[in-house]
């Protein structure tokens, strides 16, 4: 018999020594268990009207919450989904949820109301926490095969829904005691990873502390945020990047958490210059706003002190501007995958003692983590400088998709490294550089659009025999979705037609840009769409 000989794995890990990180702790507790930096200490502005919390407060309004969850019925391991723009309500809720060992889904509230069924339903959601305004969208969701409750956290309450204060105003002490394992679920975004439809990530308590201590604990953080910090919190919560390196980490540390239910770069910039805002966790098309923004010189920004971009690639062009305009702040990149926890690396920059780094750079791996390139044909590690896929292990991240074990195996392989569909190398100076990515995924100003979600809904359509998504690169937006697609025989179907079927059963951002009609869609013998043929041909100009 042939024994297989493994090659030694070439491995990465942090230049910062690996820290002691308490995995046992639920996540709240991980987060709110620093009376010295927290207790009387503001821990939100809400940017709207200006009114503060205390860490007390937070905590105590989390307390209710859990109190007030089990009173309506909701049981440790169930899920409530959050459909809210960013508020104080939606840090009570994702927290209470915590205590109660209960598990958060987060959708964005602009989704449709299809989109939100989809994810209410696969996640068997019991209670979803939303405002009145949506009434149109979620007033389905409670139906014979699932009891759904409906609560808003503004007036007037539609008939039939529960209001937010019930929540808010229970007792804490009746709070029931909870045995909350490290490997209990307390997170569970949608993501597509890399193929298919979105699926449910299962982020554990274990896994949350894990990847919150990667960043913000120890001696020498990677990520420094400081008890006097004021982080923006405008990335929306029910994106793990803001929900994770905004919120925990800004909680764990003691710092304010400035949060803005929407962007609007005059008013970011506003309330910068108001609440001294310190550190800025932003994507690239705000970046990029800012950089444009012709009345800069108005606003004193100079309590910034951090700009942390990640979600999606950085110019390098956008990143000198921004680093000539603002010479006394750190910009650098962070890299998140919503199945990696989500951050795999993290700028040095950061670090409270940061370290010279590259321009286009997207940090170094964390603390207590490992990561290797791999040649996506053979599996085998590659060394320094030549590109390959990115794999990361280490205890933050996901457990799994949520009944989907098929697709969780075709993630996390039998060695525990999780693969993440982009193409990376490392440097010399290990540093990560993103400069592909192998999956599907289509990133359009960092919202994530799902291929195979789009093209099924084309194929809905009875003048469509097939159809092929894939990204087109774009200025304002990184990248957006266009179509490749198949009339059926005798249809005169025009791509506007196209456009508005598809417009009308999404939210803005998986709106289809433009419709290629074609004659056969590519696609390899086993009937796998061959994607970098139609990317080739959007490239080539050649459509
Ligand atoms: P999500 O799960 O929505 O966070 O999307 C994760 C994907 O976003 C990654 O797998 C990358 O393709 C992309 N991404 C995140 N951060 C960066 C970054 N700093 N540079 C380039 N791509 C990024």
């Amino acid at each position: 018999a042939v024994t297989e000989t493994k090659q030694q794995d070439i491995i990465y890990r942090s230049k910062l020594p690996d820290i002691y990180i308490p995995k046992d702790l639920p996540l709240h507790t991980y987060c709110l268990g620093n009376k010295s930096r927290q207790g009387s200490r503001p821990c939100i502005i809400y940017g709207p009207t200006g009114k503060i919390y205390t860490y007390d407060d937070v905590e105590l309004n989390a307390r209710k919450v859990a109190s007030g969850l089990d009173k309506l019925g909701i049981k440790q391991g169930d899920v409530i989904m959050v459909l809210l723009p960013n508020s104080p309500e939606y840090v009570f809720a994702f927290l209470g949820a915590s205590y109660r060992g209960a598990m958060t889904t987060a959708a964005n509230p602009f989704f449709t109301s299809a989109e939100i069924l989809k994810q209410a339903k696969a996640s068997k959601a019991k209670l979803v926490i939303t405002q009145a305004s949506y009434y149109e969208k979620v007033k389905d969701l409670n139906s014979a095969d699932q009891e759904v409750k409906l609560m808003c956290v503004d007036s007037p309450v539609p008939e039939g829904w529960f209001h937010f204060s019930e929540l808010a105003e229970a007792d804490e002490n009746d709070l029931p005691e909870v045995d909350i394992g490290p490997d209990d679920v307390v997170a569970l975004p949608y993501s597509s990873g890399t193929t298919g439809l979105p699926k449910g990530v299962m982020l554990t308590h274990k896994g949350l502390v894990t990847s919150v201590a990667q960043q913000v604990d120890g001696e020498n953080p990677n990520l420094y945020y400081g008890k006097d910090d004021v982080v923006l919190c405008v990335l929306p919560l029910f994106h793990i990047y803001s929900l994770n390196s905004v919120m925990l980490c800004s909680l764990r540390a003691g710092a304010a958490i400035l949060i803005m239910p929407k962007f609007e770069i005059g008013s970011l910039l506003e309330l910068i210059q108001r609440y001294k805002v310190s550190v800025a966790p932003v994507v690239p098309p705000i970046v990029l706003a800012i950089a444009k923004y012709p009345d800069l010189d108005k606003y004193d920004l100079s309590s910034l002190r951090v700009l942390k971009c990640g979600g999606a690639p950085l110019g390098k062009e956008l990143e000198d501007t921004v680093r000539a305009k603002f010479p006394s702040v750190t910009l650098g990149q962070g890299y998140g995958m919503t199945e990696a926890g989500p951050v795999l690396t993290m700028s040095l920059a950061f670090a409270k003692e940061p370290l010279e780094v590259k321009p286009g750079a997207c940090g170094t791996v964390v603390r207590n983590a490992e990561l290797k390139i791999v040649d996506p044909e053979t599996g085998s590690s590659l060394p320094r400088n030549q590109p390959g896929e990115i794999c990361i292990r280490g205890d933050q991240i996901m457990k799994g998709y949520l009944n989907d074990p098929e697709s969780t195996k075709n993630t996390i392989d039998k060695e525990g490294w999780l693969h993440t569909g982009d193409i990376g190398l490392v440097d010399d100076d290990d540093e990560l550089f993103i400069v592909d990515r192998l999956k599907e995924l289509i990133k359009y100003k960092g919202f994530q659009v799902a291929p195979a979600e789009l093209e099924a809904l084309l194929l809905t359509h009875p003048h469509i025999s097939d159809a092929a998504v894939v990204p087109m690169n774009d200025e304002a937006a990184g990248e957006v979705p266009v179509a490749f697609v198949v009339r059926s025989n005798n249809s005169q179907i025009t791509g506007d037609e196209i456009k508005q079927f598809i417009s009308k059963q999404v939210v803005f951002y998986k709106r289809i840009n433009r419709v290629f009609f074609i004659e056969a869609i590519p696609k390899s013998p086993s009937g796998k769409i061959l994607r970098k043929d139609l990317r080739a041909k959007l490239a080539a100009g050649l459509v």
